[in-house]
């Protein structure tokens, strides 16, 4: 990661180069690369142009339009001193023009080739306009639904989002950092900003180390594995210690323990916040304690423009800390090849959102529909036997919020929303009847369920596009209250009184709890925010063009009070089993130690869905587990397989996922951990074995010393389709494999 693939001579070449150019620059000049400006918050664009020839700006936000990024680039490059070219920096989240599903709804897909590749062609078009760094991916570990920004997450689990996390960076960084189309990618939020407490935004957190680097850090790790060029710095503080600020986080883990050689850059405004969690007493200590604890770039803020020359001359932040920080920026600038070519021409790229790329994400959209309820197979749809089809609801002709949230170069204009998709899916041979029944998702009147009972009524079925606008979810924009907004629920209700068939499909940028509404719709499809082509996507699903076969990346809970609720749990000193549950209306009045166990008297123990889980129109079974030894010695890998058939008599996707579990351990263990998943097709009828390798490595975990290593002791290994799997097997591990040693 660190060393270039071609070799220790380019990766000397490239140290020698850095040198140089460190050497001819000024104190100013250095200070100037750590400096990130917005465009829009720079006002006068003469000023912006001036502080670059002057070299006091390294990077820029929120430039997309190519000429004045090529300016800016012309100021740098050419009107400068020294010549250094600028890092345009941009939110490009899940998709530019062409939006694909939020990244939760990319989870959904469990397929990191289509992440991959999504992530690349989001890539091409930003580069497009100039943009050469983007700030994702997000892989904040999220196991609380109420905090908006679980949109942008991969969901609960280290692996799953480590390996999706790779694949977005591997998208956006391509094979060949310099390579035309590909932009530095940025592992966000450093660190664990997921754990903000309530799911309040902005939110303390606290996270023991031992969890931190289990479950929080793992995914960071694996990306810094992937190469990716750069990380920020979470808003968030950790055991009392904001990250923008935190040498531990960004001095002792990134570079120390894990080698990372690209650059962090603050969040927004994040440096100045310091003074304002309480943690430096003014602007200039807060440039002091980021500086220290090793950020290299203020994103917005400007403590680094105004303090940093002085805490050089007075000696509190050293030369060699500096030059060490701006090395890691001009490092990242020299391998994403700006000093060879800072200019961008569009004329070398494809058309933005071209039909190549909407077709990515229409597949994208389809692989992350998770189909959670089909009572009597409600879906699919007939088309052939349909005459009459009634399209409901807020979110079936709302091409904007379908694109969900951070789409700052999403252009709902070119979204295919469900309403259109299905009309024109259908053709003349179904009469479709839209009734939009509520403004909005959060709309509280009832004025338009008239209209909505009449198109039900006139038709044969009926299906409800719910859920959340765009802007209910994403930054700051945490719930307390997760059911569906507004009078939604009445809506459900209503539709369900005319007796038609309802079906009901939900966009959302977060799990919402759907108690109120569950048992009174025949099938629920959970499509999250799919982005510009989730129309299609969604009415191919209905229609049973193909098998819906998205699996969640984060626990429904049934109810808010259950969260933090998520499948790799602890098993607690009294795990409760359906046997000693005990439901509110049965407890008794008599206290008595014995027979208690861990639950909620008013929601169980088990959430409404699982992690992993998704239903099909087809239905899968397993059977025949193995394991390739039942005693693994050291450095010994394991294979685990099993058979999986397709029950059904449709052709479909399963995604199928292996979990284990150490029954024992230095610290306690989870009680189920996704180690391994793919996705599979299957024919009706047809049976495969599936069978993953997994190395001593993949079993290890941070014990008390918070060394990696994998202890000994039995385990179980399950196959299945969700972690709720229970075939199962067993194996051994003999003796401790210290990992990395
Ligand atoms: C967010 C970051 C984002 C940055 C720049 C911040 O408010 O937390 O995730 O990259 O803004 O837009």
């Amino acid at each position: 990661m660190s060393t270039h693939p071609l070799g220790a001579s380019v990766t000397a070449a490239l140290e020698r180069r850095i040198g140089e150019l460190l050497a001819e620059m000024t104190i100013t000049e250095k200070i100037g690369q750590m400096r990130q400006v917005d465009v829009a918050e720079a006002g006068d664009p003469r000023e912006l142009h001036e502080a670059i020839r002057a070299g006091r700006i390294g990077s820029v936000l929120n430039a997309v339009d190519v000429a004045s990024v090529n300016e800016l680039q012309r100021m740098a490059v050419r009107r400068s001193r020294l010549g250094i070219p600028l890092l345009i920096g941009r939110d490009v989240i899940h998709g530019f023009r062409t939006v694909f599903p939020i990244p939760l709804g990319q989870a959904a897909t469990w397929s990191p080739g289509l992440v991959r590749e999504g992530a690349k062609i989001a890539a091409h078009e930003a580069a497009s306009t100039g943009v050469n760094w983007t700030f994702a991916p997000m892989i904040d570990i999220s196991r609380d639904p109420r905090w908006g920004r679980i949109a942008e997450s991969f969901g609960e689990d280290p692996y799953l989002t480590g390996v999706l996390g790779t694949a977005m960076v591997k998208g956006f960084q391509g094979d060949d950092l310099a390579g035309i189309g590909s932009i530095a990618a940025c592992a966000k939020h450093f660190a664990g900003y997921g754990a903000s407490e309530s799911g309040r935004d902005y939110n303390t957190t606290n996270i023991p180390e031992n969890e931190l680097r289990n479950v929080y850090l793992v995914p960071f790790k694996a990306a810094i594995d992937a190469g990716v060029a750069t990380v920020m710095a979470s808003f968030s503080e950790l055991d009392g210690v904001p990250a923008s600020g935190n040498r531990f986080l960004m001095t002792g883990i990134l570079r120390d323990e894990w080698q990372f050689d690209g650059f962090v850059v603050s969040d927004w405004g994040s440096i100045e916040q310091l003074t304002v969690h309480g943690f430096a007493a003014s602007e200039k200590e807060a440039a002091y304690e980021a500086a220290s604890a090793g950020v290299n770039m203020e994103m917005a803020s400007r403590a680094y423009d105004r303090y940093l020359a002085g805490l050089v001359e007075t000696g509190r932040v050293s030369l060699q800390q500096i030059d060490s920080m701006v090395s890691d920026i001009l490092r990242t600038k020299f391998r994403l090849g700006l000093f060879e070519n800072p200019f961008t021409d569009p004329s070398s790229y494809a058309a933005i959102a071209n039909g190549h790329n909407l077709q990515v994400a229409k597949q994208a959209a389809l692989q992350s529909v998770v189909l959670l309820e089909n009572r009597n197979n409600a879906l699919p749809l007939a088309r052939d036997a349909l005459r009459s089809l009634a399209v409901i609801g807020p979110l079936a002709d709302a091409p904007r919020d379908q694109l969900g949230t951070w789409i700052f170069d999403g252009d709902p204009a070119i979204s295919q929303t469900p309403l259109s998709a299905i009309r024109k899916l259908v053709g003349d041979g179904v009469a479709v009847n839209y009734a939009r029944a509520m403004e909005n998702s959060r709309s509280r009147s009832l004025d338009g369920f008239a209209a909505a009972i009449d198109a039900a009524k006139a038709s044969d079925a009926v299906v409800v596009f719910l859920g959340e606008e765009s802007i209910l979810s994403g930054e700051a924009r945490s719930r307390a209250g997760i059911d569906l907004p507004g009078s939604q629920a009445d809506l459900v209700r209503v539709l369900k009184a005319t007796g038609k068939p309802l079906v009901a499909v939900i966009l959302a940028g977060r799990p919402l709890t759907l108690g109120n509404v569950l048992d009174e719709v025949d099938a629920l499809l959970y499509a999250w925010h799919p982005g510009t082509m989730g129309g299609p996507a969604i009415a191919e699903l209905l229609f049973g063009i193909e098998s819906p076969s998205g699996k969640l990346p984060v626990t429904f809970p049934r109810v808010v009070g259950q969260v933090p609720v998520y499948y790799a749990h602890k098993n607690t000193g009294k795990p409760a089993t359906p046997e000693t549950f005990v439901h509110i209306d049965e407890v008794h009045a008599r206290q008595s130690s014995s027979g208690m166990t861990s639950s909620h008297l008013d929601a169980g123990f088990e959430p409404l869905y699982p992690f992993g889980f998704g239903r099909s129109y087809t239905r899968f079974s397993y059977s025949e587990i193995e394991v390739s030894a039942a005693q693994l010695g050291p450095d010994e890998p394991l294979t685990v397989r099993a058979l999986v058939r397709n029950d059904g008599d449709v052709e479909a996707d399963e995604i199928v996922q292996l979990y284990v579990r150490d029954l024992v351990g230095s610290v306690t263990r989870p009680v189920k951990e996704l180690k391994r998943f793919e996705r599979v097709r299957l024919k009706a009828g047809e049976r495969r074995a599936v069978s993953f390798r997994l190395e001593p490595g993949d079993l290890a975990f941070h014990g008390r010393d918070m060394k990696l290593k994998t202890e000994p002791g039995d385990f179980h290994v399950w196959i299945g389709g969700s972690s709720a799997a229970d075939l199962r097997a067993e194996f051994t591990i003999a003796e401790f494999t210290i990992v990395g040693e």
